[in-house]
């Protein structure tokens, strides 16, 4: 394994732990009953959609960082999953866990 895969793995594997105790707490939050017979309850459950897709954001980006990890465990980190091609560093940069290059992504 290369020298900077491993900073990056080290990166993405503590990013992947803050998005997973997010992910932890948001659903936390929403299985938390709301009050039946509660004039607010429109507004509770307004924010519950609003915590659900914020969960569901969490959860997808779980799942990229998740593949990025796959990818550098196979040696195939920062080569486009569409194409084959070298991701360039300045996407990777920005992008850390992106799985395809600026051309497959557009
Ligand atoms: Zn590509």
């Amino acid at each position: 394994m290369k020298k900077d895969h491993e900073q990056i793995k080290l990166q993405l594997e503590q990013k992947l732990k803050e998005l997973e105790e997010r992910s932890e707490r948001l659903e936390n939050r929403l299985s938390q009953p709301g009050e039946a017979d509660s004039g607010e309850n429109a507004i509770f459950h307004e924010n519950d959609e609003v915590l659900a897709g914020l969960n569901d954001v969490t959860i997808h980006d779980i799942h990229e960082i998740r593949l990025a990890l796959d990818r550098i465990a196979h040696g195939k980190y920062g080569i486009c999953v569409e194409c084959g091609k070298a991701i360039a560093k300045a996407r990777l940069t920005a992008l850390p866990f992106t799985g395809t290059c600026v051309d497959c992504a557009t």
